[in-house]
Parts: C-alpha cells; sequence; structure tokens
C-alpha cells in the first residue's frame, strides 16, 4: 500500500535537486538568458497569448537558449541543471505571462518522466529545445483524480498497445510533440501505467480547443484517444509503475514548479498594483491612492503572503536538495500555499486598483484570472489539503 512514508525522500531516486547548487554556479548565464527572454518576447505576447495563443514564439525562443532542456542531462546535450534552476526560469516567465509559465512547468514536469524513462532520441530532441512535452493524466471519468486513471491501454498483435482515453485536460493539448500518458495497466494490478505518447499518433484528437477563464494560451484542452496505437516500448517504467512515478518524480516537479509559477505571478501583480496606486492620482486633493492607509494596508498584507509564498519555496527546495525528512510534508504544502496566496494577493491587488483593474491596461485582471487555476490543477487544493492531513497524521496519502 503507498503510505506517507514510502512517499518521502529516500525514494525520490532520481534528485535532480541534489546537484542544482554546484551545478547553477557553472551556468549562470541561464538566468540572464530568460530574463532576456521574458523582455523581449514573453511579456510582450503576453496580451495575444491571453486572447488564447499558444505561446509559440515563446518556447521557440526558451528552446533556441537552451532553456527548454534545461534540465536534460549533458549526455544527452543537455543543461544538467535541476528543480532550482528550472524553478528559477519558471518563477521568471510566470511573472510575464502565466500561460506561458505553465506550458513551461508542464514540459519540465514531463521532461523529468522521459529523462528517467524515455527513450534517448525523444530525450536529445527535448536537450535540444526542438520537442515540447506534457503531462495527459486528468480524465473526464476520474476527473482530478490522477493517481486512478480508467482509461485503457490494450496489447494488440505485433508488440504493440492500443491506447483509448478521454483526457479532460492537458496543458499544451495540441501543441506539444509528445504527451507522458496515464492509463490503467496492460497486465498489473496497479492502479496505472505511464507511457510517451508521439502527438501526431493517429487516432489522437483535440475535440474542443480551450476557453478558459485564465491561462487562456496554454492550450489546457481535452485529448481524445480512439484505437491509438503504439509500441510496446513507449511504456515509461514497468507496468503499473504510473503511480510510482507520479508520487516520486512528478510530485515534487509539479508542486514546486507550479508553486513558482504562481510565486512569479503573484509578484508581478503586487508589482503592478504597486506601481498603479504610487500613480493613480485625485487631483482635487493632490494625493494618490498610496496616500490612503487601507491601500497601504493592502498593499502590506499582497507583500506578506508573497514572501510567506517565496520562503515556503525555498525552504521545499532546500528540503528537497538536503534530503530532510520534511520534504515530502513541505513538497505537499508549497503549491497549495502558492494557490491560496496568488488568489487571495490577485483579489487583493484588484481591490487596490479599483475600476482600473477591470479594464485590461493595469494588467491585474489577468493575472487574477490566471491566479484561479492554481487552486484546480490537480492535485488540488482540497486534495493537498486531505493528502498534508493525512500525512501528519500517519495515515497512507491513497
Ligand atoms: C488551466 C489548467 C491546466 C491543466 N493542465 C493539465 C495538464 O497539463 N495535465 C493534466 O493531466 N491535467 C491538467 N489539468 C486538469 C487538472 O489537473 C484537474 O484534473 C482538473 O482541473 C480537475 O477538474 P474537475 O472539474 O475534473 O475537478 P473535480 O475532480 O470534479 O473536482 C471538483 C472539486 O472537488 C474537489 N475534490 C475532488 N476530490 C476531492 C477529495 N477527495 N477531497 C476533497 N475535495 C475533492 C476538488 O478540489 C474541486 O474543488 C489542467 C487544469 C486547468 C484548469
Amino acid at each position: 500500500m503507498l503510505t506517507s512514508s514510502n512517499l518521502g525522500p529516500a525514494c525520490l531516486p532520481d534528485r535532480p535537486w541534489r546537484k542544482t547548487m554546484a551545478a547553477m554556479n557553472s551556468d549562470p548565464g541561464y538566468l540572464q538568458r530568460a530574463r532576456r527572454i521574458v523582455e523581449e518576447v514573453v511579456a510582450p505576447h503576453a496580451c495575444d497569448v491571453d486572447r488564447g495563443q499558444f505561446p509559440r514564439t515563446a518556447m521557440r525562443s526558451l528552446g533556441a537558449a537552451g532553456l527548454l532542456g534545461l534540465t536534460s542531462a549533458e549526455d544527452v546535450g543537455g543543461a544538467g541543471l535541476g528543480l532550482r534552476a528550472a524553478a528559477e526560469v519558471v518563477e521568471l516567465v510566470g511573472g510575464a505571462c502565466g500561460s506561458t509559465g505553465m506550458v513551461l512547468c508542464m514540459h519540465y514536469c514531463g521532461t523529468a518522466v522521459i529523462e528517467r524513462h524515455g527513450p534517448r532520441a525523444v530525450r536529445a530532441a527535448i536537450a535540444a529545445g526542438e520537442h515540447i512535452t506534457t503531462l495527459a493524466f486528468s480524465e473526464a471519468g476520474s476527473r482530478s483524480h490522477f493517481w486512478a486513471p480508467v482509461s485503457t491501454a490494450r496489447a494488440v498483435p505485433g508488440d504493440r498497445i492500443r491506447l483509448d482515453a478521454e483526457k479532460s485536460w492537458s496543458t499544451s493539448a495540441g501543441q506539444a510533440d509528445s504527451y507522458v500518458w496515464s492509463s490503467q495497466p496492460v497486465a498489473a494490478q496497479e492502479l496505472s501505467t505511464l507511457w510517451l505518447v508521439p502527438a501526431n499518433a493517429p487516432g489522437l484528437s483535440v475535440p474542443r480547443p480551450f476557453d478558459g477563464l485564465g491561462l487562456r494560451g496554454n492550450s489546457s484542452a481535452p485529448i481524445r484517444a480512439e484505437n491509438v496505437l503504439v509500441d510496446a516500448s513507449a511504456m515509461l517504467g514497468l507496468d503499473g509503475g504510473g503511480l510510482d512515478i507520479m508520487m516520486t518524480t512528478v510530485l515534487p516537479h509539479f508542486q514546486v514548479l507550479s508553486a513558482a509559477c504562481y510565486v512569479g505571478l503573484v509578484d508581478a501583480a503586487v508589482t503592478g498594483a504597486v506601481a498603479h496606486a504610487s500613480r493613480a492620482r485625485f487631483a482635487h486633493i493632490d494625493q494618490t491612492l498610496a496616500d490612503l492607509p487601507t491601500i497601504r494596508a493592502f498593499v502590506a498584507r499582497c507583500i506578506v503572503k508573497r514572501d510567506m509564498a517565496r520562503a515556503l519555496l525555498a525552504d521545499t527546495l532546500a528540503a528537497l536538495e538536503s534530503s530532510r525528512p520534511d520534504a515530502l510534508l513541505r513538497v505537499l504544502e508549497v503549491k497549495a500555499a502558492a494557490a491560496e496566496v496568488a488568489t487571495e494577493v490577485t483579489e487583493l491587488a484588484m481591490r487596490i486598483c479599483g475600476g482600473a483593474a477591470y479594464r485590461k491596461e493595469v494588467g491585474v485582471e489577468r493575472q487574477f484570472r490566471d491566479a484561479h487555476a492554481a487552486t484546480v490543477m490537480s492535485p488540488t487544493t482540497d486534495l493537498l489539503y486531505d493528502f498534508i492531513g493525512k500525512h501528519v497524521c500517519g495515515l497512507p496519502l491513497l
């Protein structure tokens, strides 16, 4: 049975965070490259992306700058950096554009699985910045309970596997080059098996485009698989080993990187709100919004919340890097905290900026809409509270 104790850092076998500190110092250029792309590409395109355009140009630029292969191993041409570096880049990108930040976050999550279990050719393509991947876990049947796919994988003659599924959401659906895909096992009695599914596999379709409240450019559409045939070698890990990979490899990456994306978004919302409050004037009394004590108190609350989320993110990375006993607790907490902070701070930022926030030009309304995906991306905040409660009470998570 899966218990909180066997999900601890001791069973996080790849531990890419371990080598991060040393490796970061040998490649100080990655953050400069990320900043340049954010300034020149991500931020200028954020409004187009918010109108529903997938951030293709930004992803190409990130690929060309070696940032899509940031966490790929050096022996396949990647930068060989770890979770801390990825979190720094996702935070920067997410601060300028939530959609692009989340596309990058899911790419790094899929990459973590492919790096450990996938074929060398795909690993090399990711490292070269020529391949975008993502996770396709959520299903219409099991909804946010990603650990229990109801979709099927059946062995067919010719050492092939037939996949059938109604995936309910996948970031970069119809845009990525591959999906890290969950299904029920072929023969094992466990909950799931993972596959690397090429996006151009016949039988895969995106039944309808994404038209959401926020993260509108990240193409989080459903994906249907009808009689999709993949080689048996497309299996990632063991038949029935899906849950283990989800919990040991995907969970730390997704929790940390999505938290980083939302910390970036929160920081941008606070910065925008402070700039507006300092600029917007009451001409008849010659004061700015920032001269109002209530507005300053709202700003202070935003800053405190932002810094709490950022400190927890830093502590989670430190816990992972040193295999601290509380690493799993921190991993579970970090996205729950970032999601709560993101919705709370962006709502406060809307209040600080008043009616002006209702219009596009202040930028806060986009961050407010983007922030709300944090709570419902699985593990949702409610699921995380349940997991955290079980973990600290010594109960199995599932
Ligand atoms: C922008 C966006 C991008 C996404 N990208 C991806 C992706 O790349 N890959 C992917 O696989 N999925 C993705 N998802 C899907 C996401 O991970 C969730 O699976 C999805 O949002 C769940 O929606 P639902 O309507 O099925 O929720 P439901 O499962 O119906 O949940 C409804 C409510 O019930 C609560 N709830 C459910 N179970 C429990 C429980 N046991 N205890 C307490 N409360 C519970 C939930 O927290 C939620 O508030 C994305 C979603 C969004 C919004």
